[in-house]
């Protein structure tokens, strides 16, 4: 596979600040990660999409801790914390993550602090922040690889996401199950059409430009639109029309490129 710019700014990279981090957290499953033996694969997967459209999600790839990619000799760190910090750079307060994954934890978030008013933090700390902390959410919705998330999964998705958005609606929210392209691909356009009443055909289109190519899985697609359409997924289309039915934050201050 290509490598991509995204990946090769990571491997050159010296991890900052994560020498805390301490072992998975035990209250999950006992599945062991099959990322962990396709780490490769998982490394020169492109770390995070774009927010999707106009919610407030942002789709990623898992992030693993350093101490497992030193296991699996190698080395393209891509944290918790390198994911918040990333996003910070590019004017995005992420305050939550939804892990969709169906194992043990192999990230821990529980030391990382997000700011808590996200447009003081911009005005004010420029160089080192002194604003107001809390702790970044962590939520686990748990899905089989493979499989299509059933309707409960969805809706506590949704209810998830939204209560989240409402409670601090200039705060993002991370999405990921191992890869970051079909699980999360299924869910978050699920969201964009049952809470943001989006069309199919245009929830895929902005989930494949958030996180590009999009979903990899045709039968994903293929449920998808037997569940809430029939109209195809084009992603060639003039995409000029990427619904704009999805306005959850009040923030429309260009806070993030
Ligand atoms: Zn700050």
């Amino acid at each position: 596979m290509k490598t991509n710019p995204d990946t090769q700014i990571d491997k050159h990279q010296t991890p900052q600040n994560e020498t805390h981090i301490e072992p998975p957290s035990p209250n999950t499953s006992s599945r062991v990660a099959s990322v962990l033996s396709k780490i490769y694969k998982w490394s020169e997967l492109q770390r995070f999409g774009k927010p999707l459209a106009d919610s407030h999600i942002i789709p990623h790839k898992t992030p693993i801790d350093n101490k497992y990619l030193l296991q699996h000799n190698q080395w393209a760190p891509f944290s918790a914390l390198t994911f918040v910090d990333e996003q910070l750079k590019k004017g995005i307060v992420v305050g939550c993550i939804i892990d969709l994954t169906n194992h043990d934890m192999i990230y821990d978030v529980r030391s990382v602090m997000v700011p808590r008013d996200p447009e003081r933090h911009f005005a004010e700390c420029t160089v080192n922040c002194t604003c107001p902390k809390m702790p970044l959410k962590h939520v686990r919705i748990q899905c089989v690889s493979k499989e299509f998330p059933d309707n409960t999964i969805i809706k506590n998705f949704c209810e998830t996401v939204d209560d989240f958005v409402q409670q601090f609606p200039n705060h993002y929210v991370g999405v990921h199950c191992s890869y970051g392209f079909n699980r999360t691909g299924f869910i978050v356009c699920s969201y964009l059409v049952e809470s943001c009443h989006m069309h199919i055909s245009d929830a895929l289109k902005a989930f494949a430009q958030s996180r590009v190519p999009g979903i990899k899985h045709q039968n994903f697609v293929d449920e998808l639109i037997k569940r809430y359409g029939h109209e195809g997924p084009n992603v060639q289309e003039d995409q000029h029309d990427i619904s704009q039915k999805c306005k959850l934050s009040i923030d429309n201050n260009n806070t993030h490129p």
